[in-house]
């Protein structure tokens, strides 16, 4: 019989699994070139920070070209800003093959740059521009750097495509329907992607948050403290609040090795909100009311 020593040893000596390679807990991307969409603020700028900590060569790139070049500035020569609207697809070329002329390869592609429309609105006041514009950002633009990577991915045989979705793709009725679209369509589309590029070994996944607070939840100074109480108080895990720290933590996970046979995943970090119906939670009386 196969006892679990066994089970690992063999494991740890087999090639292909990922364990044998996995880096030291602080370097689980050394030497991987990746690029983060979105890069100069909120979530891809914390996860720029974190791949940069893990050993990662990062490309940033993003509309905010001062708050970008200073991440780059600051994190040093394996950290570089690129201007590239998403929505743009000779943006997206550009960045893809500035990428392979500067490093030789691509790793990671995370597509993480979003718009936000406003909060959810009845679905008579949902203009077309609106859902022209976050569609035109949130999904085309992931779809085209999706594109993009596996063209240079493919070749290789390897790689690692990442989304940021939203709750809204787990729960009905938390964003606007242009935003709850765009995300619910990142959805399929990475599964779509998983569906075909899992024969090049390269793995496609989502990260889907719930409430964050960072400049796109959070604009105006002081906004931060009150952002987190709603998400604190809506929040089915109570006394924690996520943070873009925890969604980098994700991110690194789903980049590296150590995730090398998770692929199709939408990974969504909503404390369990989305699974949670406190009406009936109520009336068991198992919930305050
Ligand atoms: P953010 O506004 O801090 O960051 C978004 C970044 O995307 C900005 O730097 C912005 O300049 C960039 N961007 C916008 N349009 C772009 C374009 N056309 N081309 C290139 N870059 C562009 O917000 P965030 O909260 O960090 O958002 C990151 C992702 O997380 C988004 O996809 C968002 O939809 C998603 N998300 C956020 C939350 C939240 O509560 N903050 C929750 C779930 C999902």
């Amino acid at each position: 019989m196969e006892t679990y020593s066994n089970i690992s040893n063999t494991k740890m000596n087999s090639p292909g699994t990922g364990i044998s390679s996995a880096a030291s807990p602080c370097r689980r991307l050394e030497g991987k070139v990746a690029v983060i969409t979105g890069g100069a603020s909120g979530i891809g700028a914390t996860t720029a920070r974190l791949f940069h900590e893990n050993g990662a060569k990062v490309v940033i790139a993003d509309i905010q070209d001062t708050l970008g070049q200073a991440i780059a500035d600051e994190l040093g020569e394996n950290v570089s800003y690129i201007h590239c609207d998403v929505s743009k697809e000779d943006d997206i070329i550009n960045l893809i093959d500035t990428t392979i002329s500067e490093h030789g390869i691509l790793d990671i592609m995370y597509n993480n740059a979003g718009v936000l429309d406003g909060p959810l609105g009845s679905i008579l006041e949902t203009t077309k521009s609106d859902i022209d514009r976050v569609v035109g950002v949130n999904l085309v633009g992931a779809l085209m750097g999706a594109k993009h990577a596996a063209r240079v991915m493919i070749p290789r045989r390897k790689g690692c495509i990442l989304f940021t979705a939203s709750v809204a793709t787990a729960i009905a009725g938390t964003a606007s329907y242009a935003y709850t679209a765009s995300k619910v369509g990142v959805v399929g589309l990475a599964k779509n992607l998983a569906a075909e590029l899992g024969q090049y070994n390269i793995r496609v996944n989502c990260v889907s948050p719930f409430i964050v607070a960072t400049p796109m939840s959070a604009p105006k100074e002081g906004d931060v403290p009150k952002v987190e109480a709603i998400a604190r108080e809506m929040g089915n895990l109570k006394g924690e609040v996520l943070k873009a720290e925890g969604v980098a933590g994700a991110v690194v996970y789903l980049a590296s090795d150590d995730a090398s046979y998770v692929s199709g995943v939408n990974f969504v970090m909503d404390g369990g909100f989305s699974v949670v119906n406190p009406t009936l939670m109520r009336a068991f009386k198992l919930l305050p009311q």
